[in-house]
């Protein structure tokens, strides 16, 4: 255990709530918890829940709780842990704090954001890519976040890395065995070059792996931005309505910083749209044209996803022809809204002019926002364009992290240079360093090779009480 001090924070969320959690971690935890309980702590079982009361300074019960006390190294810091559960109310459970943290003053300090999983990681009970599972289990907006975080939690990409590492410190560590001991390894040196390079295409295989799931995992994990656009009136905006209202608990408003853009985050099934407004285009119908589609051209432009809404009554196939330009080489689905103005012939044959004109893989949707119909194809429409794989094994994970990418590409680069060298038949020892490089980025994935400012970073980023 690298850490002495003990650490306390409230480790649910500061709303009034039916219970909330004050978390102890340290030597101390059980000593300084027993000054403000009924009840004293240390004779309990370890691992065991026990009803108590919580004493002001006076003597009088401030709750009715319950105490559970967690031994080293069996708690989720590894270290001596006790957790009391009180009523979930802010002013409750911030006055349990402020007492424990009175009482044991000298011996318990209020932790800092991430302290807990930063124990947990100091400690060795979890690698870095599980810390960061943790916060993104916290954050996961769609059951695939949560999934996805969990089997990395569970080690499924700690084990890749791990794999990885060992094959290259097996070539790295035989190569200066032999240049140790030229005499014993001249022959196995001889046709090296062969075995070490399927050995690092090995690796680079599951690197690009690894790098090819990350544009679809962070998509999945962080939303899709997408641009609604059409001619005034065709229906965006009660698209949007429609939309925001389809999952409201998890609708976000994020004020942007230009402009007053807003930002929506709808979840349609398994799929996550980060909506941009396009008020401008809706609240101004009748203003100058040209400043409305330029708006409309920027938005689409910016986005991942273009949802091109089209009035089936009004001039669909011009419309269509002027906007099109626009979102060329994006991924792009056309609503033909408004169907119930129409007989359903009249919109299928609209539906098979616009493919004929923009290519059968072009979707296009007849809708009615109005009615409500069409939204299901919506559906099924987005997560067959963004979703080919699932999570079906255990161990499938997908890359969502930058810094896991960054290191990814940096161990990629560093394999590349040990293909090169030996390609030009340069000598073993030039390029040995290379490979421990490669070894080492893939280290700073786990944590298993980091620095103190890394970490701190990594962990002040995690929310108060993890
Ligand atoms: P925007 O200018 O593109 O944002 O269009 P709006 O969402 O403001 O809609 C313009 C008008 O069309 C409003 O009166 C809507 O109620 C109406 N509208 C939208 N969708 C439908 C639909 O599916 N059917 C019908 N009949 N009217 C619709």
């Amino acid at each position: 255990m690298r850490h002495a001090d003990t650490i306390a924070s409230v480790a649910t969320g500061m709303t009034d709530a039916g219970i909330g959690i004050i978390r102890i971690s340290g030597d101390k935890a059980v000593t300084c918890a027993e000054q403000i309980t009924e009840r004293p702590l240390s004779g309990l079982h370890p691992n065991s829940i026990r009803f108590n009361r919580i004493l002001d300074h006076t003597g009088r019960v401030t709750d009715e709780v319950l105490v559970s006390v967690l031994r080293a190294p069996h708690s989720y810091t590894g270290e001596d842990t006790v957790e009391i559960n009180t009523h979930g109310g802010r002013l409750v459970m911030e006055s349990v704090l402020a007492r424990l943290l009175e009482a044991g003053k000298g011996s318990v300090r209020l932790a800092e954001p991430g302290e807990f999983t930063k124990r947990a990681f100091l400690n060795g009970r979890i690698d870095l890519t599980m810390a960061e599972a943790v916060q993104d289990i916290i954050c996961a907006k769609t059951t695939f976040a949560i999934q996805n975080a969990a089997a990395q939690l569970g080690g499924a990409l700690a084990s890749q890395i791990r794999d990885m590492r060992e094959k290259l410190l097996h070539e790295s560590a035989f190569i200066e065995a032999a240049l140790d001991d030229p005499d014993v390894y001249e022959k196995a040196l001889v046709s090296y070059g062969e075995t070490l390079s399927s050995v690092t295409d090995a690796v680079q295989k599951q690197i690009r792996g690894l790098l090819d799931g990350y544009d679809e995992g962070i998509l999945r994990k962080d939303g899709i931005s997408c641009a609604i656009i059409g001619p005034p009136n065709a229906g965006k905006s009660t698209l949007l309505n429609i939309l925001a209202q389809a999952d409201r608990a998890i609708v976000t408003d994020i004020p942007g910083t230009t402009r007053d853009v807003i930002e929506e985050t709808v979840r349609i099934g398994e799929v996550l749209l980060r909506l941009q407004d396009t008020a401008g285009i809706r609240t101004s119908p009748d203003a100058v044209e040209q400043i409305g589609i330029a708006r409309a051209k920027e938005r689409a432009q910016q986005a991942e996803l273009v949802l091109l809404v089209l009035d089936v009554c009004d001039m669909p196939e011009e419309n269509a022809r002027e906007l099109m330009p626009f979102i060329e080489g994006k991924r792009c689905v056309v609503l033909l809204n408004k169907t119930d103005l129409v007989p359903p012939g009249v919109a299928e044959h609209m539906k098979d002019k616009l493919k004929e004109q923009y290519g059968e893989a072009l979707p296009v949707i007849s809708v009615s926002f109005l009615c409500g119909t069409g939204t299901e194809e919506i559906k099924q429409t987005l997560e067959r364009m963004y979703f080919s794989g699932t999570l079906v094994e255990k161990e499938d994970v997908f890359l969502t992290n930058l810094r896991q990418k960054e290191s990814l590409l940096e161990a990629n680069e560093s394999l590349n240079r040990v293909k090169d060298a030996i390609r030009d038949g340069v000598s073993e020892d030039l390029f040995v360093s290379d490979l421990m490089d490669a070894y080492a980025a893939l280290g700073r994935i786990t944590g298993d090779e980091i620095e103190d400012d890394l970490a701190d970073k990594i962990f002040a980023s995690f929310c108060l009480g993890k």
